[in-house]
């Protein structure tokens, strides 16, 4: 082997190694040396050395002793949260919304702005305006911004190709974000960054392998396999709201009829009600939740044949992926476990019956906020090259 390669690939085994370490320190909340050697099958040696490196980075710390068999007692080891931050960015709510998070996900500072109308530009100048303020702030040092974005997203190009609410077509944002701030820059659709949010902070229990169905305004699927997103060829794997669910039904935003989206979503449950009675009576989703509550019989009949509707859908993904846990996210879950129970019963009826037994079906716990901490969280997803900087 050339000297060069030879110490390219020494380079590439030393970062493989580092990742692998940070992967193992990053999923257990204290673990030492010894036991990182046994999970990784690394030598104590090579763990020793790139946990120096690791300390001394100040990535990780020193937290006390662990009690060992018959041995001295181990040093244990600890993630430093509070090392680096990350900023993510949910761009598909009512408002927009970013938070600074550290390597644990938790929040550190908010800020929000309302969304512009269907103006492109203001719309992204309303994004440079939210990240100019968390930039500013005093956690440091920052390593990425991560963004959740509606419509249909290039991640790889870092594109929004088409989002109709923002008037965004293939928009370079992750190009002109990286450009504005220098910091690495990932985008992705808010659905899946959904997706990562409870995969990696919902506390799920999954064993890599997790749908999350976002049911908002719109509504969009994210799919786990083996720990990573699944974007499908076209970056669109998990776009339910827009497949056929009525033949001949109502007109959907994207200019056919009948998609899932014009039955099921949060939307669609306000229009329904707004149609049975009247705007006046059922003028917010707020509303009617609050008639939901207080069994109104017409907002009791929208949100749950809406649930229904959704069910059914559903059960074709569980024939197609079989996936045995999907987390529902999003608006529509503010009808907590009565809707739940309608999109459970017309799921179980359209999937074969054992398969569909075998799904588990909940409410997320994270809120708007999974778009925020999985956005950030997908920056780390493929290594952790980031959070050294320039000497990487
Ligand atoms: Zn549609």
């Amino acid at each position: 082997m050339p000297p060069a390669k030879r110490k390219a690939t020494h380079q590439l085994t030393k970062q493989h190694n580092r990742d692998l370490v940070l992967k193992t320190i990053f999923e257990n909340e204290t673990i030492s040396r010894a036991e990182i050697a046994r999970i990784t099958k690394l030598t104590r040696t090579t763990v020793s050395d790139v946990v120096a490196g690791l300390l001394s980075g100040g990535l990780v710390k020193e937290v006390g002793f662990g009690s060992s068999i018959g041995g001295k007692p181990s040093i244990l080891l600890s993630l430093e949260a509070d090392s680096r931050y990350l900023i993510g960015l949910n761009l598909a709510q009512n408002k927009f919304i970013g938070a600074v998070v550290n390597l644990r996900g938790q929040i550190k500072e908010t800020a929000e702005i309302p969304v512009p109308d269907g103006d492109g530009q203001q719309a992204l100048k309303s994004v440079y305006e939210i990240l100019d303020k968390l930039v500013k702030t005093n956690w440091k040092p920052l390593v990425g911004i991560g963004v959740g974005a509606p419509g249909l997203i290039n991640t790889r190009q870092g594109i929004v190709v088409n989002a109709v609410n923002l008037n965004w077509q293939d928009l370079p944002l992750a190009r002109l974000l990286h450009e504005r701030y220098d910091l690495p820059v990932s985008v992705l659709n808010d659905s899946q960054a959904t997706a990562i949010g409870e995969f990696v902070y919902g506390d799920h229990n999954s064993d890599g392998n997790l749908i999350v169905v976002n049911v908002r305004h719109g509504i969009g699927a994210g799919i786990l396999i083996n720990g990573r997103i699944f974007q499908g060829d076209g970056g669109g794997a998990g776009e339910i709201g827009h497949v056929l669910a009525q033949e001949d039904g109502l007109l959907c935003r994207c200019g056919r009829r009948g998609c899932l989206e014009t039955i099921a979503s949060a939307q669609a449950v306000l229009q329904r009600a707004q149609s049975l009675s009247s705007v006046s009576e059922f003028p917010t989703l707020d509303a009617i939740e609050t008639r939901f509550l207080a069994n109104d019989p017409i907002a009791r009949k929208t949100v749950l044949e809406a649930g229904h509707s959704l069910g059914r859908s559903l059960g074709s993904l569980v024939g197609a992926l079989n996936i045995r846990k999907i987390v529902l996210a999003g608006d529509m879950t503010c009808f907590g476990q009565p809707w739940l129970d309608s999109v459970q019963q017309a799921m179980t009826r359209a999937a074969l019956g054992r398969m569909a037994q075998e799904t588990e079906l909940e409410i997320g716990k994270l809120d708007y906020a999974a778009c925020i901490l999985g956005a950030s969280a997908h920056l780390l997803l493929d290594g952790y090259s980031l959070l050294f900087g320039s000497e990487n």
